[in-house]
């Protein structure tokens, strides 16, 4: 599962709500504590910096995700070597980009390099000094450290692709044929964010005691556009696999900057009727890689 899930969980708590007679009292259940998130991968880590670009960085500011992000670090793995469904090089990244991260551990033969990418972690490593031993520390706040790999077959880029020429397209509803609308794609998806928010009764913390929740939800699901009175504007699956794909190359980084697609290739080991991203790229794009 993505690092996404760390800040924004499958699940929250967004409010204890308690309803006696006429008197309604709401208690907002912000996040508490800090946190130090290990391991974290470098498309992983792009995937919490597209997140901040909707969650933090545009208005309004959403408190239970800015809450988390600002009381953790990121502390990244770089990746020994590509796995054979990623594509993250295509999208703008590389196995060891740390660019998203305070600090990242690159694995030696005896130890590990450390490299730090904020201010943040520079603190971190001031009060958790390294042990001196075959760990190196740089300083790569200025210069990321890029490395691209050449054994993978490039994807064309989603600026190859004529979004909105390509709107109408008969291609959503053929390649949309298979699609199980299931959403594995954007649960697992480390930059998808969508979500529903509802109230559930606690009929076992007493009479009158409710919980609002948020969700993860996902524009893959038939009810997701639902709106009141029951009309659907996207029933067709064509129409909404034409707007999971439309969102992470189009809309999104319209809105919001980035792209939202870090090439993982989660979504491609897990979609069960094998619907590819990269394969969406290669019919769409208009230059042939
Ligand atoms: S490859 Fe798939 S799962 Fe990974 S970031 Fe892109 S859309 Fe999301
Ligand atoms: S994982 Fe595959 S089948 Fe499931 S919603 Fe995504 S594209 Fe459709």
């Amino acid at each position: 599962m993505p690092v996404k899930e760390v800040f924004f969980p499958p699940t929250e708590r967004l409010m204890a709500i308690e309803i006696a007679g006429q008197q309604v009292d709401l208690q907002e259940t912000l996040p508490q504590g800090r946190l130090v998130v290990f391991g974290v991968r470098p498309c992983d880590a792009r995937g919490v910096k597209v997140l901040d670009a909707a969650f933090v960085e545009t208005s309004p500011v959403d408190p239970y995700y800015a809450a988390r992000r600002k009381s953790a670090i990121l502390i990244g793995l770089a990746c020994h070597q590509m796995h054979p469904g990623c594509f993250c090089t295509s999208m703008g990244l590389s196995p060891v980009d740390g660019r998203d991260m305070d600090l990242m551990l690159v694995e030696l033969e005896r130890g590990y390099l450390v490299q730090v990418f904020s201010d943040k972690g520079e603190e971190f490593l001031e009060l958790h000094p390294l042990v001196p031993g075959p760990a190196v520390y740089l300083d790569h706040r200025e210069e990321p450290a890029l490395i691209q790999p050449a054994n993978k077959p490039a994807v064309p880029s989603p600026a190859a692709v004529p979004w909105l020429k390509r709107f109408e397209d008969p291609y959503w509803e053929e390649m949309a044929e298979r699609c199980l609308s299931c959403r594995v794609c954007a649960y697992a998806c480390p930059t998808c964010r969508c979500f529903a928010v509802r109230d559930e009764a606690l009929p076992a913390s007493g009479p009158g005691k409710y919980e609002r929740i948020r969700c993860w939800d996902s524009c893959a699901g038939e009810n997701y556009r639902r709106i009141a009175g029951g009309h659907n504007p996207r029933p067709q699956n064509g129409q909404r696999l034409r707007n999971r794909f439309m969102c992470k190359f189009y809309y999104y980084p319209q809105q919001y900057g980035p792209q939202a697609c870090t090439g993982c290739g989660r979504c491609i080991e897990l979609c069960p009727v094998n619907i590819d991203i990269t394969e969406v790229l290669r019919d769409l794009a208009e230059v042939e890689v």
